[in-house]
């Protein structure tokens, strides 16, 4: 068993640590401070992001993407950690068909299959009502993948998905709600009325509205959430490890304190444990495996760690760590959410929880996986 990278992974790492460095991480104040990025300059990063070939990197090469494996794709996003990617690269599409994925309502968080918004058949076409909040880059996105009730007898096999573009009549882009951290992101809400829809929006079947969200959004999950959160807890650790060899109290560093020693290797077995289970559910999908409860897992252990992480981060920086002066106070914000969004922490561990037990040691013996 050989988890060493190899040459072709080094050079991706390589490249994409280097355009974050010199291209993304410069803006960070800005975007902390304005909110935004200034459009001409989102542009001219995207170009540059696009002609260094970190554009649909996963998308397969016959379509024109890159080509990568899941688990190739997961060291990528394990770099875009942080701001860079929520706030530059993403913004940095704009002024493409950019899309936003619109599942929550304000009634219906994690209880996806409770939702209000409707489609009703008429004519040949379907016509949408209802709400949607929280949803990311809202405010950018051309066009919205939108869960709805088509058939209100079936529960959740009753729900199917809608492709919308913003400017058609009767969609309304609401507020863009306040969060606690991801500054230079949108979450909005979103309202339908009487939105007229042509068949060719109906994504897939009918009544499998759910069922793809679940597929599509666990790669998403997998990637967005998994990698960034191993990646993000990286990064933040390897700034307390810093503070940790610099910063000097009663003549000593306070890295040569046990008490600060237990926190940073309490921190580097949990990264590394992180790691490997995003790796396994990776090679998973690449091995053609049914790896749901294993993404599960993945969003439950590493946005769990990353709020560990960096809490630990705070407290081995003392006041500095708490202070605006220093991006960490930042990082501490921005992570919290990652325990709630694309399913909480409480959601994920019931899924694994039912999966353990209806398929026993399949979840947590090797020779019993399939
Ligand atoms: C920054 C941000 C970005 C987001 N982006 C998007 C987006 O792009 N698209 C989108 O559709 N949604 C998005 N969301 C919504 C997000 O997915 C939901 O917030 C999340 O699924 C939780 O739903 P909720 O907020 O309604 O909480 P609730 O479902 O009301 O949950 C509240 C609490 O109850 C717990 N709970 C609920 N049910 C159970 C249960 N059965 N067992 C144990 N505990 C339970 C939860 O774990 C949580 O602790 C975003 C949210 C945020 C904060």
């Amino acid at each position: 068993m050989d988890f060493s990278l190899s040459e072709d992974q080094r050079t991706l790492v390589a490249m994409l640590r280097r355009f974050i460095e010199e291209k993304l991480a410069p803006l960070e104040e800005t975007v902390e401070r304005e909110g935004r990025l200034a459009p001409e300059v989102a542009r001219d990063l995207f170009e540059q992001s696009k002609a260094l070939g970190f554009y649909a990197m996963n998308i397969p090469e016959e379509f024109g993407g890159g080509g990568l494996s899941t688990v190739d794709m997961m060291l990528a996003e394990e770099q875009c950690v942080g701001p860079q990617v929520e706030r530059w690269l993403k913004p940095a599409t704009r002024g493409e068909r950019t899309c936003s994925i619109a599942i929550t309502e304000p009634e219906a968080g994690s209880d996806a299959a409770s939702i209000r918004t409707a489609a009703t058949r008429a004519g040949g076409g379907w016509v949408l009502d209802g709400k949607k909040h929280f949803i990311s880059d809202g405010l950018f996105s051309d066009f919205f993948v939108v869960s709805a009730v088509t058939d209100p007898s079936a529960g959740g096999r009753g729900i199917s998905l809608f492709l919308v573009d913003r400017d058609r009549k009767g969609v309304t882009i609401g507020r863009d709600q306040p969060m606690m951290g991801l500054r230079g992101t949108s979450h909005v809400e979103l309202f339908f009325d009487r939105v007229e829809l042509d068949d060719q929006c109906l994504l897939g079947e009918p009544g499998r509205g759910l069922g793809y969200a679940l597929d599509t959004l666990g790669r998403v999950r997998l990637g967005q959430v998994g990698a960034r959160a191993v990646g993000k807890a990286t990064k933040i650790l390897d700034l307390a490890v810093g503070q940790a060899r610099e910063r000097r109290q009663f003549g000593k560093a306070i890295g040569e304190f046990q008490l600060i020693q237990k926190m940073i290797a309490d921190s580097v077995i949990e990264i590394n444990a992180a790691r490997l289970l995003l790796w396994n559910a990776a090679a998973a999908i690449d091995a053609g495996r049914d790896a749901r409860a294993l993404i599960a897992m993945v969003k439950v252990n590493a946005s769990e760690t990353l709020g560990r992480v960096a809490d630990r981060a705070v407290q081995i920086f003392g006041g500095m760590g708490f202070s605006r002066d220093l991006p960490i106070e930042r990082y501490y914000r921005d992570a919290r959410v990652y325990r709630i969004f694309d399913g909480t922490t409480e959601i994920h561990t019931a899924g694994i929880a039912r999966a353990a037990l209806k398929s026993g040691g399949a979840l947590y013996d090797p020779v019993e996986a399939v």
